[in-house]
């Protein structure tokens, strides 16, 4: 048994506002949310990265995450929402237990995800796109 904090919510060990499961995923509200619905889905066997989760997992993951996204969006009416996995404490990564947020957002709601954005000199695309498809 780990004490992993999503893993305790996924046993019934501690409480959380949950949404939907099936036999491999859980859903629930954040604790902190930055708009009223903010959702995280999860998968119930830990995996600390997106990339250690098997390919059956990640499909059921993926379509939770859909079916939540759509729930998430008409209950809160929504105009719009963010889907967001950090993945490793440099991205923000806080809980080791990889999870989606859904985010409801309006036009209204003042948030800012805070995006910076750069350009690619002379062959940079190119080479970066090399060295990333060699690595599918
Ligand atoms: P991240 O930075 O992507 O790891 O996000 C972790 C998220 O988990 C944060 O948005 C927290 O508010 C949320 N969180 C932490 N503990 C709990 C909890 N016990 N129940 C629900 N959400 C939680
Ligand atoms: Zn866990």
């Amino acid at each position: 048994m780990n004490d992993c904090i999503f893993c305790r919510i996924a046993r019934g060990e501690i409480p959380a506002h949950k949404l939907m499961e099936d036999g491999l995923t859980l859903s629930f509200l954040d604790i902190n949310p930055v708009n009223p619905g903010h959702a995280l889905v999860i998968t119930k066997n830990h995996y600390a990265a997106l990339t250690d989760i098997p390919p059956d997992e990640m499909r059921a993951l993926a379509e939770h995450l859909q079916r939540l996204a759509c729930a998430v969006s008409t209950a809160t009416g929504a105009e719009g929402y963010n889907i967001i996995l950090n993945n490793g404490v440099c991205a923000g990564q806080v809980v080791p237990h990889a999870h989606f947020h859904v985010i409801p957002r309006t036009s209204s709601d003042g948030y800012r995800l805070g995006w910076r954005q750069g350009k690619y000199g002379q062959g940079e695309a190119e080479a970066i796109c090399r060295k990333i498809r060699d690595n599918f």
